[in-house]
């Protein structure tokens, strides 16, 4: 079992480092033998149709109607669980450092957006 199933302590986002978490998706994959299931394009196949259960969750919602109950931010929570577990595997499959890469996105969507352009708005500024 991995340690993170272990230490319940252990479990928030703040005690908790991508690379555990990459660590606990790897074990799973391993556990049962998956690897050779866990191509690129399954996995980010896997991730297009796990992020539209998430959507399933927002379908049919009345305009203006976000009320989330417990019980539907619990089905929230495991879909965007399940678009979190193909997306760090893909990580790991490609050895793609997280971390580092969100960085850069990040930063070259500062670049992007600047914050003159894009306050307060949703349109995408000039090129
Ligand atoms: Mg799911």
């Amino acid at each position: 079992m991995h340690q993170l199933q272990k230490d319940s302590n252990r479990q928030s986002d703040e005690t908790t480092s991508v690379s555990e978490l990459k660590e606990l998706v790897s074990e799973f994959v391993s556990e049962r033998n998956w690897e050779k299931f866990h191509t690129p394009r399954n996995l980010a196949v896997s991730v297009t149709l796990e992020a539209a259960e998430l959507l399933e969750h927002f379908q049919w919602a009345p305009p203006g109607d976000e009320a989330i109950d417990s019980h539907r931010h619990q089905l929230i929570s495991e879909e965007l669980s399940d678009v979190m577990a193909y997306l760090l595997s893909l990580a790991n499959v490609l050895k793609i450092d997280v971390a580092s890469s969100m960085r850069a996105k990040m930063q070259k969507n500062r670049k992007k957006y600047p914050v003159e352009a894009t306050l307060g708005t949703w349109k995408k500024p000039t090129e």
